[in-house]
C-alpha cells in the first residue's frame, strides 16, 4: 500500500477552472471585490441560505474581523467563553484582539461546548461565546443562544470545519450573530485558502466589508482603520467550481465514513463519533475515541500508522489552553473532558477519493494496534 495522508485537497477538473479563470485575461481585475469574488458571494448566500456573507483571505482574518465588528471589549466587558478543543485560530483570534480567553468545558458526545458549563462561567466582564462547530458538529444553539440573550451576550460560531452542515432543515450559517467557515486547502470545500462570515444583521455589511480593504469607504475617505483581508478572484473563481461539485464531495465522504463506522463498530475500545439522524453531515474528519483500558493507546495506533506511511491526526491535542504561547495562563484540568479526548482522539484519512480498500486497510492496522496496546 502506497502512503495515504491524513486529507487531500479537493481540485475541479482542470479544464473547469480555466474556463472560470479566463475571463479575468480580458478583465485584469484580479483582486478588490472583482466579478468572480461578487458572483460567489451570490452563490454562498443561497447555498448557505443565509443573509449576509463577506469573504475574506482566511477563515482566521474572518474571525479577526468578526470580533472586531461586534466591537467585543469596547464595553469594558472583556472575557469570552470557549472550547479549548479547537486549532489554535479560535483562542488566537480573541487573544490578539485584546480579550481573554474563558475555556469552557466539551460533551464527550459530540466534543462541543457544553452550555452547562458555560452558565457557569458567566459573569459581569462576559462579553461573548465562541463556540465551534467541530469536526461539522453542530453545538447546543438553542440553548446557547439562550443564555447569551439572557446575559446579553454576542455569539460568534467558529464553523470552519461545518460548510454544509444542516439540522432538522437547518443551515449551520444561521445561528448566532456571525459564524466563520474556512475554505483552507484542507476543509471540505476550499478555495486554496480562503474564509466566510454570515450575519444576518444587515446592519454589519458596511464594517464587515470596510474591515478587509482597510476601513476605505471612497476615493478620499477611510471611515474605519481596517485591515486587508480580500479574497481575490483566483481563489473566488476556485470557489465558484469547486461549489458546483460540493454534494458529489459530501456524498463520497459520506460512503467512505459509514465505511469506517462498519469496520470499527465492534472494536472494543474505540468510539466514532456517528452524527444524530436530524443532521446532514458533511464528514469532514473521522474522529475517533480511543477509550480502552490500556495507557497511550491513542499513541499506539498513531505510531503504527505513521509506520504504513498512514497520515493520522492528533487533532486537537494538545488542548489550545496548553500551547507553550498560553504557558502559565490556564489551567486545562479545569476543562476534564476536554483534555480526556485530547489525550484519547485520532483523526483516521479522510476524504472523498479515498478508496474502500484503504479503508479497511486502515482499520485492519488499527485493530492489530488496539489489541497489542491492550496487551
Ligand atoms: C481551519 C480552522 C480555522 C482557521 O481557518 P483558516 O482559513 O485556516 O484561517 C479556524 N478554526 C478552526 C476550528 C479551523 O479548523
Amino acid at each position: 500500500m502506497s502512503s495515504i495522508s491524513v486529507t487531500r485537497s479537493s481540485m475541479p477538473p482542470l479544464d473547469e477552472y480555466v474556463a472560470e479563470i479566463s475571463s479575468l485575461w480580458d478583465s485584469h481585475w484580479l483582486t478588490n471585490m472583482g466579478v468572480k469574488h461578487r458572483e460567489f458571494e451570490a452563490q454562498l448566500r443561497s447555498y448557505l441560505d443565509v443573509e449576509g456573507v463577506a469573504l475574506y483571505t482566511n477563515g482566521h482574518s474572518a474571525l479577526e474581523c468578526a470580533i472586531e465588528a461586534l466591537q467585543l471589549g469596547a464595553d469594558g466587558r472583556y472575557k469570552v467563553i470557549t472550547t479549548p478543543f479547537t486549532f489554535a485560530s479560535t483562542t488566537h483570534a480573541i487573544a490578539r484582539k485584546g480579550l481573554t480567553p474563558v475555556f469552557a468545558d466539551i460533551k464527550l458526545n459530540d466534543f462541543t461546548i457544553d452550555p452547562k458549563e458555560i452558565e457557569k462561567l458567566v459573569d459581569d466582564k462576559t462579553c461573548a461565546i465562541l463556540p465551534v462547530h467541530v469536526y461539522g458538529n453542530i453545538c447546543d444553539v438553542d440553548s446557547i443562544s439562550n443564555i447569551a440573550k439572557r446575559h446579553n451576550l454576542k455569539v460568534i460560531y467558529d464553523a470552519a470545519h461545518a460548510f454544509g452542515v444542516r439540522t432538522s432543515g437547518d443551515s449551520v450559517a444561521k445561528f448566532g450573530d456571525i459564524s466563520m467557515f474556512s475554505f483552507h486547502a484542507t476543509k471540505v470545500f476550499n478555495t486554496i485558502e480562503g474564509g466566510a462570515l454570515c450575519y444576518r444583521d444587515c446592519r454589519l455589511s458596511t464594517i464587515l466589508n470596510q474591515w478587509k480593504n482597510f476601513g476605505i469607504t471612497g476615493p478620499e475617505s477611510a471611515e474605519y482603520i481596517g485591515g486587508n483581508a480580500k479574497m481575490n478572484e483566483f481563489c473566488a473563481a476556485m470557489g465558484l467550481c469547486n461549489l458546483r461539485h460540493i454534494q458529489e464531495e459530501i456524498d463520497k465522504r459520506k460512503t467512505v465514513a459509514h465505511c469506517y463506522w462498519r469496520l470499527l463498530e465492534s472494536v472494543p475500545g474505540i468510539r466514532a463519533c456517528v452524527p444524530p439522524d436530524e443532521t446532514e453531515h458533511n464528514y469532514a474528519y473521522l474522529p475517533v475515541v480511543f477509550n480502552g483500558s490500556g495507557t497511550f493507546v491513542r499513541d499506539k495506533v498513531f505510531e503504527a500508522l505513521s509506520k504504513r506511511c498512514i497520515g493520522a491526526r492528533k487533532y486537537f491535542y494538545p488542548l489550545t489552553s496548553d500551547l507553550e504561547c498560553y504557558r502559565g495562563k490556564f489551567d486545562s484540568n479545569k476543562t476534564p473532558n476536554a483534555k480526556y479526548v485530547a489525550n484519547h482522539i485520532l483523526t483516521l484519512p479522510m476524504y472523498a477519493d479515498l478508496s474502500l480498500e484503504n479503508v479497511e486497510a486502515i482499520c485492519h492496522i488499527v485493530k492489530s494496534a488496539i489489541q497489542e496496546g491492550e496487551n
